[in-house]
């Protein structure tokens, strides 16, 4: 399973980065250090997160653990896009509460600040976490797993929005159409022009997936600009820079 995640990483993240070097030639730039950190981090944590995947997976197909179902009709139709919403709210509110806590200074220096050292972050920061907060990423779907009923195919949607997020959220520019991101929708979605405001400012718009919590909890900071980052020379910070 960390071979599997290892490789969806390299796959999506690369496939992301190429995009933006046709898209956007020289927006990574003067990053390639950055990068390479960013890809050594990012490995470690698909080791991490197959560990808990792998259990759960085994369990699934040897012992029938977990609620993932196969037979499309053990459930409503409509259950399958209720079912992957149910799994998005969920991991996205879990994802909230844990990254605010890793924004209080002590856990900010031993298990966020990895994560904030790529200024600004690129294609290949998707992963880039410190191993602390690789495993409170890597728990999240295998617990849900037992608690929620999915099919497998909407649990295969679930992974696949998960990953083009994480990647497209650090990637430097808005992929999405304007209207997405800057309209009436946009309120409640995340996408890079929404995560790159809190890798920019740090301490707002901690969401994930949805708004929600960022509007409930007045965390919202709004949609910003991809302008060059107030510290030219990444380098890793032990504190949030004021
Ligand atoms: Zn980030
Ligand atoms: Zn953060």
């Amino acid at each position: 399973m960390t071979l599997i995640v290892g490789v969806r990483y390299l796959l999506s993240s690369g496939g992301f980065a190429l995009a933006t070097r046709l898209r956007h030639p020289g927006l990574y730039a003067g990053l390639g250090p950055q990068m390479r950190r960013e890809i050594a981090w990012s490995l470690a944590s698909a080791a991490i997160y197959g560990i808990p995947a792998g259990v759960v997976a085994w369990g699934w197909q040897a012992h029938g653990w977990t609620r993932i179902y196969d037979d499309i009709g053990a459930f409503p139709l409509w259950y399958l896009p209720v079912s992957v919403l149910l799994y998005l709210l969920a991991h996205d509110a879990w994802f909230y509460w844990t990254h605010r806590w890793m924004h209080r200074p002590r856990w900010f220096r031993i298990a966020h600040a990895v994560h904030h050292a790529s200024r600004p972050p690129t294609a290949w920061a998707a992963m880039a976490f410190h191993p602390v907060e690789a495993l409170t990423g890597a728990v999240v779907i295998p617990a849900l797993v037992f608690v929620i009923p999915i099919h497998v195919g909407a649990l295969a949607l679930v992974l696949t929005i998960m990953t083009v997020m994480g990647v497209t959220n650090h990637m430097g520019w808005e992929i999405f159409p304007r209207f997405l991101w800057n309209g009436p929708l946009g309120r409640w979605l995340i996408t890079a022009s929404h995560h790159q405001r809190h890798h920019d400012r740090y301490r707002c718009n901690y969401g994930l997936y949805f708004r929600f919590w960022d509007h409930l909890c007045g965390t919202d900071a709004g949609v910003g600009g991809f302008a060059a980052p107030r510290e030219p020379h990444p380098r890793r910070y032990a504190t949030e820079p004021k």
